[in-house]
């Protein structure tokens, strides 16, 4: 069953100003969907999720975190097996395509087993994904009733950032630090800080 009869959609979000852009834009789009956050036991990054929460409130919208111990991922189930094999199989720079192949099979399983028919992801602007592994993967999500959808796919960040504006995203409450200060506040030197300016218009 699904975690709440309105919800129609799942958007992965992290806190940063471009999940967040996509939360929004799914919402403009007409979906009510869940916000998801992911904690993984082997990094503590609560800022990002206080942000994630507060985010989805300002939204309006459902929001569940996943509380991850990478220890206990079952890469051997069927699904999350051929994501991740989509997306390294056939890709040159694989070190690059992990990351996203296990996100992207953690959340599909979760939205299969929640009925959730649609998963967006933040994919896009200039880092280089494989588009054509997600294309496969959707072939065969459709015998799930899932599909992954991708909408920054082939926009340049200069694109997403318009979006946001236009969209009105609550720029402040985003949190992207990857090296917050000790005082617990967003370093504004490391690369995530720094895209986080360009959306502030700094
Ligand atoms: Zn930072």
């Amino acid at each position: 069953m699904a975690p709440n009869e309105n919800i129609d959609s799942l958007v992965l979000i992290s806190g940063g100003p471009l999940s967040t852009t996509l939360l929004y834009s799914s919402i403009a789009s007409g979906d009510k969907p869940l916000a998801l956050h992911y904690i993984m036991k082997s990094r503590d990054l609560s800022t990002s999720e206080n942000a994630s929460k507060e985010i989805a409130s300002e939204a309006k919208v459902t929001f569940r975190t996943l509380n991850v111990d990478e220890r206990n991922l079952d890469f051997n189930s069927r699904i999350m097996a051929t994501i991740i094999r989509e997306f390294m199989g056939n890709d040159e720079e694989k070190e690059r395509q992990i990351g996203p192949a296990i996100l992207i099979s953690m959340t599909v399983t979760y939205a299969i087993k929640n009925h959730i028919p649609k998963v967006y992801f933040s994919l896009g602007g200039e880092d280089k994904y494989d588009f054509n592994a997600i294309d496969n993967i959707n072939k065969i999500l459709e015998h799930h009733n899932c599909q992954i959808l991708t909408p920054f796919r082939g926009k340049k960040s200069s694109d997403i950032i318009e979006e946001s504006r236009k969209l009105k995203i609550p720029i402040d409450k985003t949190w992207a630090c990857e090296t917050p200060t000790l005082k617990g506040t967003e370093c504004e030197i490391c690369y995530k800080c720094k895209i986080k300016k360009k959306y502030l218009n700094k």
